[in-house]
């Protein structure tokens, strides 16, 4: 039998890395927050509790109102973050089904999109777990945890999508770790919340970190959806047993190298090797 050759995943267009970036809660700091990533180039996931705009009858003052989601993150992605941000651990499975469904429903209303993503509010307690097969159940494809985890690689599996900091105290450090590896697949993965800016870290703190993403480079500035879709694709291309021979059924151009050569496959393309 002849040797494996070897293949190697690379990130869109052969960029030497992906950063990605999500926020909750969805209140009146986004908006300079959203800002600042139009600034830089920078995008963001945000999670949102559709009964918690500031217009809904008992909605928060400090959130954004529903009609401002389209413009406001237009370019970014919406995702799920419950309707009323419970401690969903503490319910019955059928609030929480419904706290997930009812919240993807109100949303993508919201949004005039399709809602994949799902947080947890207050991290997933003790009994995580047993709420995973209802995230999967409400349609969603991808669930981020809130755990300060230091992950810089793709999860094995996204509905256990650990980060690698939150946004406060450890970025810094964790940033500079990421900008020293050399892993094809390496992916910073940051969460919080905008209002931590404006309460307890500064702007000036996301702004640092914001300018020097922008000045690396062959970086990926990407969403949650955007790297689940990219990583699903590689995921799910076909190969021969041999190895000889790869297909992508994908929508999504997959990138790798195969024996240290620079393979592009297209949607839809076979190749042999
Ligand atoms: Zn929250």
């Amino acid at each position: 039998m002849s040797r494996l050759p070897s293949i190697q995943f690379r990130w869109p267009s052969f960029l030497t890395g992906t950063v990605t970036s999500s926020w909750d809660d969805g209140t009146v700091h986004d908006r300079r927050m959203v800002q600042l990533f139009r600034e830089y180039g920078f995008k963001g996931s945000f999670y949102l509790c559709s009964d918690r705009f500031c217009d809904r009858e008992d909605g928060d003052s400090r959130c954004i109102s529903s009609e401002e989601v389209r413009t406001l993150y237009k370019g970014f992605e919406v995702g799920s973050h419950t309707v009323t941000h419970p401690r969903l651990w503490t319910l019955p499975p059928e609030v929480i089904f419904s706290e997930m469904v009812h919240d993807r429903q109100a949303l993508e209303a919201i949004a005039g999109e399709i809602v994949t993503g799902f947080v947890f509010p207050f991290g997933r307690g003790e009994s995580g777990d047993a709420m995973l097969p209802l995230a999967k159940r409400a349609g969603f494809l991808y669930a981020r945890r809130s755990s300060p985890a230091k992950v810089q690689e793709p999860p094995a599996d996204f509905f256990n999508w650990d980060t690698s900091c939150h946004c406060g105290s450890e970025l810094a450090e964790q940033w500079e770790f990421f900008k020293t590896r050399r892993e094809p697949d390496r992916l910073f993965n940051i969460w919080g919340h905008s209002y931590e800016f404006e309460e307890t870290w500064g702007w000036q703190h996301i702004e640092d970190f914001l300018r020097d993403a922008a000045r690396q480079d062959g970086l990926w500035f990407a969403t949650h959806r955007q790297v689940y879709d990219y990583i699903t694709a590689w995921r799910g291309v076909l190969w021969s047993l041999d190895l000889g021979r790869a297909h992508n059924p994908s929508a999504t151009p997959v990138f790798f190298t195969f024996n240290g050569r620079e393979i592009r496959l297209l949607p839809g393309e076979s190749m042999d090797f």
